[in-house]
């Protein structure tokens, strides 16, 4: 979809700090972050939320397309807990009701790091890089622990 942000992203259309790149999914780094490393794994093809995923209808295509979102998911909380040693969180909102604000499916995954708040906090933008290198290496580490998880 052409007016929607994350299609851009999916497509490089629009930059973002990728840590997956694959046939049917990617995952980069959320722009306002609630954690360190705090990233969105999402679909290319467009769903708006969660609920429109088919299920037993779901053509062969889909399936994959789910199925990679899903492995990314398993890959990225694999890799936050590698990465900073602590838990993570999936978080995935559908309708505004339940707080989504951008309407193409997407999976976050907020590594939580030991010694934080249980339970925690989902308050977007708590964290801040201290710079785009910090940013940068922060993506890296992630996107090296990812590709060794999947
Ligand atoms: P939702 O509230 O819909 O579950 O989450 C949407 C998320 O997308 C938010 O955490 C927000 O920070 C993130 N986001 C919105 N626009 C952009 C963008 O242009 N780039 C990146 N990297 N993240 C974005
Ligand atoms: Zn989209």
């Amino acid at each position: 979809m052409d007016d929607c942000i994350f299609c851009r992203i999916a497509g490089g259309e629009i930059p973002s700090a990728k840590v997956y790149e694959g046939k049917r999914a990617v995952a980069f780094l959320d722009a306002a972050p609630m954690s360190r490393g705090h990233l969105l794994v999402v679909p290319r093809a467009h769903w708006k939320d969660l609920a429109a995923v088919p299920g037993a209808g779901a053509g062969e295509e889909e399936k994959a397309a789910y199925a990679e979102v899903c492995d990314v998911v398993r890959a990225a909380a694999r890799a936050a807990v590698e990465v900073f040693g602590g838990g993570a969180n999936v978080l995935q909102c559908t309708g505004e009701e339940a707080g989504q604000t951008v309407g193409h499916l997407h999976f976050h995954v907020i590594p939580r790091p030991k010694g934080g708040k249980v339970p925690p906090e989902f308050v977007s933008g708590a964290y801040r890089y201290a710079d785009d290198a910090d940013r940068a290496a922060t993506a890296a580490a992630l996107r090296d622990a990812i590709a060794k998880a999947l």
